[in-house]
């Protein structure tokens, strides 16, 4: 195998994206159907799964809900097992001062964020043991770095580069990879709500709060979903194979938020 070829997976992996209807998950799921992967997503918006590409299955499933999960993993027994686990789920959280932050919301946030993580790996271990594996976990830059009035997501992101880089010493000896992706500021309507959000939290207009968010970012431009897409592929390409145990930013360098 050359290099280049190295680069591409192998035709028929099984792989299981949650929250996989839009944005980052569905951009990643279409990158796997293109790479010749079998698919399988869930999520909550049973509208968004209805219209998936053709040939990617779904389960609607929310990871915050025990049931639901192992609903999944009981469709998930059709892929015969599973090669690819992407841990996408997460939500921005509420954008708030620590002392106003309303307590359902912190719950919510990190009940979604990291214990939806945990509720999927801890399933989908003894199926990754099986095939030797990739557990892929979206953290984010707010992984990385402090990032004041989104508290609980940037308590959930930091928690998800633990929870992975912790599973890569423990997996890694039966031979399965974990990593992180922490993407930056990713072109989409969610980060338009997150920007909108903070403008309002800050007294600025939303092109002035884009723009200094622009500002701290050294390519002064946010990422694309495909961008997300192309790292996932990456880690599950034989060239990543000794890649275990990272956090790895793929966000035109955020240098703070
Ligand atoms: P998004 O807000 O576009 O949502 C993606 C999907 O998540 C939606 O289809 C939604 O229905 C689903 N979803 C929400 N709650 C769910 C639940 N409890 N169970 C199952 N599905 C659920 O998200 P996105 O921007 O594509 O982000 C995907 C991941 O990447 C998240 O973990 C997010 O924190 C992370 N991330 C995103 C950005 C960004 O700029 N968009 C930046 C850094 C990290």
């Amino acid at each position: 195998m050359t290099v280049v070829e190295s680069l591409t997976p192998r035709h028929g992996l099984r792989v299981l994206i949650t929250a996989g209807a839009n944005g980052i998950g569905l951009a990643i799921a279409k990158a796997f159907q293109e790479a010749g992967a079998r698919v399988h997503v869930c999520d909550i918006d049973t509208q968004a799964l209805a219209s998936l590409p053709e040939g990617i299955s779904h389960t609607v499933a929310d990871v915050s809900k025990e049931e639901d999960v192992d609903r999944l993993f009981q469709d998930v027994v059709s892929l015969g097992g599973l090669d690819v686990v992407v841990n996408n789920a997460g939500i921005a959280g509420p954008t708030a001062g620590i002392d106003e932050i309303d307590n359902d919301a912190w719950t919510r946030t990190i009940d979604i964020n990291l214990n939806g993580q945990y509720r999927v790996a801890h399933r989908a271990t003894p199926l990754l043991k099986e095939s030797q594996g990739l557990l892929i976990n979206l953290a984010s830059v707010a992984g990385r770095l402090g990032f004041a009035y989104r508290t609980p997501y940037a308590a959930s992101k930091w928690a998800v580069v633990g929870l992975t880089k912790s599973l890569a010493i423990e997996l890694g000896p039966e031979g399965v990879r974990v990593n992180a992706i922490l993407p930056g500021i990713v072109r989409g309507p969610r980060i338009e709500k997150v920007i909108e959000d903070r403008a309002v939290k800050r007294g600025l207009s939303y092109a002035e709060m884009e723009q200094e968010n622009l500002s701290k970012i050294s390519m002064r431009r946010m990422v694309e979903p495909s961008d997300i897409a192309s790292m996932a592929l990456f880690l599950s390409a034989p060239g990543g194979s000794n890649v275990s145990g990272q956090a790895l930013s793929v966000c035109a360098n955020v240098e703070s938020l």
